[in-house]
């Protein structure tokens, strides 16, 4: 069967039971909508990551096919800025949960959160972990960005713990999915200045320590790093190798086995038989 459409709601659901049957990956895009300083719209995070999602599975429609984007991530620390939206940690956890399970029970067993959000990993490794112990699938969380530290070494002009938020990064690939979206007539720089030499925030790579703060009280643009470095060119450079790396790694999952669960734990004879 050939698959035309990257989006897996746009089938129906014999389609989907022969996406589940050649043993497809699912790519199910984790985002947020919140703001990214003056230049940008608040969308940034959804655009880039229905952008990796959908390329992927348009490049591969044998390998992978793309859940509805969940839209809304973790925000609390930014609600001091308008156009942020909030998900609570506990609702979030069983939100991205129930999307993944509910793939599960339709016979998928290979499911990959892309993130594309700071601050949702710690909720999406829960759902995932929550997935794997309940299900008989495997479960993975990707931040686009953690796929290619070395890509964006080599084409970015800020320094490492300059490039975190509608920064050059964010604001290059929003330039190379949508430019007429980007005012960069309005772009600011600000770059936070390092108190410590322990703690960075950046896409390349982050700082030892991971200090928790509310964004207010350190940030009055929404901006963190320096857009101005940002071109469309450098924005393609680093979606196609994000959409090129997610390809191979599916293809290594898809293969991946899953082996059955064993218990090595001593069973006692009157215990009523073993327990997993
Ligand atoms: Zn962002």
């Amino acid at each position: 069967m050939q698959f035309h459409s990257p989006r897996i709601e746009h089938y129906n659901w014999h389609e989907v039971k022969a996406m589940a049957e050649a043993n497809m990956v699912v790519l199910i895009p984790a985002s947020t909508v919140e703001q990214h300083g003056p230049h940008l719209p608040c969308d940034v995070d959804n655009v880039i990551n229905q952008h990796i999602c959908d390329q992927a599975a348009i490049r591969r429609p044998d390998l992978c096919t793309v859940a509805p984007l969940i839209p809304f991530g973790f925000n609390e620390h930014n609600m001091g800025f308008p156009g942020c939206l909030h998900i609570q940690e506990h609702t979030l956890i069983e939100l991205y949960a129930d999307v993944a399970i509910s793939f599960t029970r339709m016979g998928f067993r290979k499911i990959i959160f892309v993130n594309s959000h700071g601050s949702n990993p710690p909720f999406l490794q829960i759902a995932a972990r929550k997935v794997v112990n309940t299900t008989p699938a495997h479960a993975a969380v990707i931040n686009w960005w953690a796929l290619i530290p070395d890509v964006l070494q080599k084409h970015r002009e800020t320094e490492v713990g300059g490039a975190a938020h509608a920064c050059e990064v964010e604001t290059s690939l929003y330039l190379h999915i949508c430019p007429e979206r980007v005012h960069m007539e309005k772009a600011v720089a600000d770059v936070a200045p390092r108190w410590s030499d322990q703690v960075w925030v950046d896409l390349e790579t982050c700082g030892p320590v991971t200090l928790i703060d509310d964004w207010s009280r350190v940030n009055s643009t929404g901006v963190e790093g320096d857009p101005m470095k940002s071109t469309a060119a450098k924005g393609k450079i680093w979606a196609d190798a994000t959409i090129d790396r997610l390809t191979r790694f599916m293809d290594d999952y898809r293969k991946y086995p899953i082996k059955p669960r064993r218990n090595f734990n001593h069973i006692p004879k009157d215990s009523g038989g073993p327990k997993a």
